[in-house]
């Protein structure tokens, strides 16, 4: 299967801070690959090396086979990565119709129109502030936005943070569509019982390293492994009490 992202060895530093000590990982074309991790582990720094926002000191990353490690972020988004920030970085200020205005249009099946089709709650506040939008949709207007770029890369960092539970559901929902249209996903995640559900392949990072490489399946099954190696986000189950295997989202409760 093609490698789409392949990082190799990085290391980043906040001045003098070495937080990345050697993260290396890799997203297939068409896969769902999550990144788990505690609190400071390093999965926020992990995104903005990957998207040139904190550039890397040292290793490698190639994005479509391209080495994109001393590539500016500008220059990586327009090979046809997205990327929705940690806390949903929209402008308040603006409507959301105006914050749908994004600077290049790729071409591709996403425009406007497919945009509220699916999220049809941000056609109905289309005129309303960025500000005025509960956190479900400021989040929903904050995927929504990438999306206009035909992206063939998506990553996301913690897009359920602090959101309900069902819009939660709804916003991982939306991640497994955004698969089924042929994008390959990066998914920075606390909630892993429900990321995990929907993925193909993860990660755990502890410390600015990867403590566990492999198959999503296997970490879903082995809560207490979860548990010890990304701490108490490994535990948050949505509605589900301890032990509890996450249910899969049905079409009723996404309208709920
Ligand atoms: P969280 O889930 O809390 O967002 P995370 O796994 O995303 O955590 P990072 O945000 O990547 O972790 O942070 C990793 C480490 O880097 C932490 O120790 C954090 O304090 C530190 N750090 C993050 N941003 C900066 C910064 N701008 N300057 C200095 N240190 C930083």
């Amino acid at each position: 299967m093609t490698v789409v992202l392949r990082a190799r060895d990085i290391h980043t530093y906040y001045g003098k801070s070495h937080i990345l000590r050697g993260v290396s990982l890799e997203v297939r074309e068409g896969e769902i690959v999550t990144v788990l991790g505690r609190n400071g582990a390093g999965k926020t720094t992990t995104v903005r090396s990957l998207t040139g926002l904190t550039p890397t000191r040292n290793g490698t990353i190639e994005i479509f086979g391209h080495n994109t490690t001393r590539w500016p972020a500008h220059r990586i988004a327009r090979l046809g990565v997205g990327y929705v920030p940690e806390g949903r970085k929209i402008f308040g200020s603006l409507t959301v119709a105006e914050n749908l205005k994004v600077p290049e249009v790729r071409p591709g099946a996403w425009d406007l129109g497919s945009v509220f089709r699916l999220f049809p709650r941000l056609l109905q506040r289309k005129s309303l502030l960025g500000r005025q939008l509960s956190g479900g949709e400021q989040e929903m207007l904050a995927i929504a936005r990438p999306l206009l770029l035909n992206p063939r890369l998506m990553l996301l960092d913690e897009p359920s943070q602090g959101l309900a539970p069902l819009i939660v559901r709804e916003v991982i929902e939306m991640v497994r569509h955004m698969r089924e249209q042929g994008l390959s996903v990066l998914l920075i995640e606390q909630n892993a019982p429900l990321s995990l559900l929907i993925s193909d392949r993860a990660y755990v990072l502890d410390d600015g390293k990867v403590v566990y490489d492999g198959a999503a399946a296997a970490l879903l099954k082995d809560r207490e492994l979860v548990n010890k190696l990304a701490g108490a986000g490994g535990n948050v189950g949505v509605g589900s009490t301890r032990g509890d295997r996450p249910q899969a989202i049905t079409s009723e409760q996404r309208q709920g």
